[in-house]
């Protein structure tokens, strides 16, 4: 870790940058995390690959059944005639029949079991006639192979199951198990420090005095961090001062990386960028967000540091646009995917001054014509947070865009997809 965001970008006085622009930015500036364990599948949900699995077995290992129903030769059944072949046998899942089927014969065979030798093809059980030892069907169309399952029809012996960089989810765990891999290397799981700044601060559980807000952010941020699947470190509220912000600092420079909320804009007691100047490197970047702007990001010894603002909807909104992608990239996926867009027909009337991008927070449906509607949720303030409770998504508007009239189409993030 010895890139430093800085360059040019501490100047005040700073042109605005994209989103996308400050997104490039600060992933230029994080490296993949180099630390790396060996964890059991068991541990391993929402972990990142740090090396490719190559599989070592075929899967299947070996041919067999797609169906219940009767292994045959096909050369047994000739177009257009009526077939009787004897049971020889029975092959289940897991107890093979024993011989081989010579002709004339059949074995009775149930899905997964292993196709004994000679056949080369399974008759769905509906479609014959069984008769004692015997079945009988008007043959159509039986065809080497059909419905058996090849061995290595899923994965060969060799092929690369998984890349390096590849988080694990439900899929890839199963996956693993079913080349018979028990134990994963994987990156070290982050740990992330984040505390709230701000005199006006009271944590739930104590009673709030004259000019206090409940803290909200730790509890979002919290909970965006663990759903990363990495180690939040709740360093609590740290006050408007600066002895407070160095001593905070100092503490959180341990960790991977440092969040924290409030103190990064203008005001008299903001007091979170010259601090991370002084100790740290730092690149203050407005970002033509809203809302979010202003957010600080540098470093401090080899923690990443997101200064975010302080209101909620700001937190939660720059988070996603912009911490997390550095976060994914700090954990081991190289190149973070973008959000996904979706176009949707806005029902309402949408309030937008050109020069920021807004992600407005809105509820997508799905209308009766299979068409996707939204509208915006009344408060659109950055202070609102209940807001984004009632939303499910984020309307994106460009930067240049104006007033969106109801009706036009617009670009939503469904939150879900930011999970
Ligand atoms: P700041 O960025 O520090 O100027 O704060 C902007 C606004 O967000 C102010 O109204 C703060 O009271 C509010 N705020 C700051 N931190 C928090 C927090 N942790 N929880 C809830 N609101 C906050
Ligand atoms: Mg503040």
């Amino acid at each position: 870790m010895n890139s430093t965001p800085t360059d040019s970008c501490a100047d005040p006085g700073q042109k605005l940058l994209s989103v996308e622009q400050g997104r490039n930015r600060i992933l230029a500036a994080v490296p993949v995390i180099e630390a790396a364990e060996q964890l059991h599948l068991r541990a391993a949900l929402n972990r990142i690959l740090c090396e490719p699995v190559i599989s070592k077995v075929d899967v299947p290992a070996f041919a067999n059944s797609a169906m219940d129903g009767y292994a045959v030769r096909s050369e047994d059944c000739p177009d257009l005639q009526s077939v009787v072949l004897k049971i020889a046998g029975t092959s289940f899942a897991g107890a093979p029949f024993a011989g081989d089927v010579s002709a004339g014969q059949c074995v009775r065979i149930m899905t997964g079991a292993l196709m004994p030798d000679g056949a080369d093809a399974v008759l769905m059980q509906e479609h014959v006639r069984r008769d004692a030892e015997q079945i009988r069907f008007e043959q159509s169309i039986v065809k080497r192979g059909q419905n058996v399952r090849y061995a290595g029809e899923d994965t060969r012996c060799g092929d690369t199951v998984l890349h390096a960089g590849q988080r694990l989810g439900d899929a890839e765990l199963g996956l693993l198990a079913s080349v018979g891999v028990a134990e994963v290397r994987v990156t070290r799981r982050l740990r992330v420090a984040f505390f709230s700044t701000g005199d006006e601060l009271a944590s739930v559980g104590t009673p709030l005095g004259r000019g206090q807000i409940y803290d909200s952010n730790r509890y979002t941020l919290g909970a965006m961090i663990s759903r990363l699947n990495l180690e939040p470190v709740d360093m609590g509220v740290v006050g408007d001062n600066r002895e407070q912000l160095e001593e905070a600092f100092a503490e959180a420079a341990g960790a991977d990386a440092i969040i924290t909320s409030g103190g990064v804009s203008v005001g008299a007691a903001d007091f979170v960028t010259e601090t991370l100047e002084r100790m740290g490197s730092v690149g203050f970047w407005k970002v033509a967000m809203k809302p979010g702007k202003p957010i600080a990001f540098g470093r401090i010894r080899n923690a990443l540091f997101f200064g975010l603002p302080g209101n909620p909807v700001s937190v939660m909104a720059t988070f996603y646009q912009l911490v997390r992608p550095a976060l994914e990239r700090l954990r081991g996926i190289e190149h973070p995917p973008p959000p996904i867009l979706l176009p949707a027909v806005c029902t309402d009337r949408l309030r937008k001054r050109p020069g920021r991008v807004e992600f407005q927070r809105g509820v997508l449906e799905r209308g009766n014509d299979g068409r996707y509607t939204v509208r915006g949720v009344d408060h659109q303030g950055a202070g609102v947070l209940s807001s984004m409770a009632v939303a499910n998504c984020f309307i994106v508007l460009a930067a240049e865009r104006e007033d969106v009239a109801a009706g036009s189409e617009v670009a939503v993030q469904p939150f879900s997809g930011l999970i």
